[in-house]
């Protein structure tokens, strides 16, 4: 996934953080965003999954921060999400560098909010950043370099505020560098002490293989993998997932609503201001909105309709139902989208039948 907003190029960025002036030293949030206490019932609603073979279990349902956490997102609603994710038990947050608008501003968010009010409850979030698409100019801001991913890493740190992370991930394959030299910058990154566990992003079946043979032999195993893969985009059971369980490495899907297609957003065939598609500056064009995908979520929302749920929980059930998924990482505008989310991982599995009518459903002629 690109950056939001490619870093201006020959722009100064501050020494601590990485970030261009300005971005940094806003007062504090807490105030704007009303009082708050975290919930003393928030491990209530939440089921957890082993991640592969590993001994880390993960929230069913993980929030990424790629939209709506930025510099020039409203910062309250920010904050607000945040503080219902974990109240619902959504302890795994995830980030990458790039996360913004402009590049890095999520991380600053997340850092802030750590600052002000989770002191008293870092250990119990796990936080992941990566890098792997373009951060900054010149070759060094960019691929899977030793030096890209370990300079990357220390400056997501100083963004976020903590001695490390607990997942950091290469973002994508890069056909330039040796996977040899990422991979043992990876395990570098775990012996150093600046990551607790490392993943892999966007690595087709065969080369994610290869990846796991090589973090295995430098004695870090890849936790887990973050392919895009939703109702609509199947491409992850064309021999992925069978590698991950072979291997006994997780799979945490990103864009499980297909960034909002998989939701009755745009049944009606509007666009709504509010909504992704809507805004500028994001990465659900209208143009990908065509009558055959839909047509397909309309049908889905017949399926969704006949089991009480709403077309999200749909969506987000089958995929927990994939035996190789180990959590689901959403996105959310709202704090709604945040409950529909966890209400779907208490709904009935599938049916067989239920299955079919959704397999009918995503293969529609065009
Ligand atoms: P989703 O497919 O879950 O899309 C989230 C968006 O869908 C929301 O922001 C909201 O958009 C809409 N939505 C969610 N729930 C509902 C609902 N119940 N009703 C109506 N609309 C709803 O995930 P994202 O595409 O946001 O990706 C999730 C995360 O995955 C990212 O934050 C990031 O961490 C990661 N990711 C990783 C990539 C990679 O290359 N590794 C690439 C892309 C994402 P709105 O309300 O604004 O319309």
């Amino acid at each position: 996934m690109p950056a939001a907003t490619p870093a201006a190029p020959g722009s100064t960025n501050d020494a601590a953080t990485g970030m261009p002036p300005g971005v940094s030293g806003e007062p504090d949030l807490s105030a704007a965003a009303g009082p708050w206490q975290a919930d003393p019932a928030r491990y209530d609603a939440m089921r957890w999954r082993r991640s592969g073979r590993s001994g880390l279990r993960l929230p069913e349902i993980s929030l990424g921060l790629w939209h709506n956490f930025g510099g020039t997102d409203d910062p309250v609603r920010a904050r607000t999400l945040l503080r219902r994710a974990f109240d619902l038990g959504i302890v795994h947050l995830d980030l990458a560098n790039n996360y913004g608008p402009p590049p890095g501003s999520a991380e600053l968010t997340l850092g802030r909010w750590l600052r002000e009010e989770m002191q008293a409850h870092r250990e119990e979030l796990f936080i992941s950043t990566k890098a792997g698409y373009r951060m900054g100019p010149g070759p060094y801001g960019d691929g899977g370099s030793r030096k890209y991913l370990l300079d990357s890493l220390d400056q997501s740190l100083r963004r976020l505020g903590l001695p490390h992370v607990d997942l950091y991930y290469h973002h994508r394959p890069d056909a330039e560098t040796p996977l040899e030299e990422t991979m043992a910058a990876l395990a570098h990154v775990v012996r150093s002490g600046r990551a607790r566990y490392v993943g892999l992003s966007n690595y087709p079946a065969e080369l994610a293989a290869r990846a796991i043979a090589l973090l295995q032999a430098e004695g870090t195993p890849c936790l887990i993998h973050q392919p895009r893969y939703n109702l609509l985009e199947r491409t992850p059971e064309q021999g992925l997932l069978q590698t991950l369980q072979t291997h006994g490495v997780g799979c945490i899907p990103f864009s499980p609503l297909a960034q909002g297609l998989l939701t009755d957003r745009y049944l009606a065939g509007v666009i709504p201001a509010d909504s992704r598609a809507g805004r500028p500056g994001t990465f659900l064009q209208p143009a990908a909105l065509t009558e055959p995908r839909l047509a397909a979520a309309r049908a889905l929302q017949q399926v969704a309709a006949a089991r009480g749920q709403p077309l999200a929980g749909l969506a987000l059930r089958w995929l927990l139902q994939q035996p190789a998924v180990t959590t689901v990482l959403i996105g959310a505008s709202k704090v709604e989208q945040l409950e529909t989310a966890v209400a779907a991982i208490h709904a009935p599995a599938l049916s067989d039948e239920e299955l079919g009518a959704v397999d009918a459903a995503v293969k529609m002629p065009a």
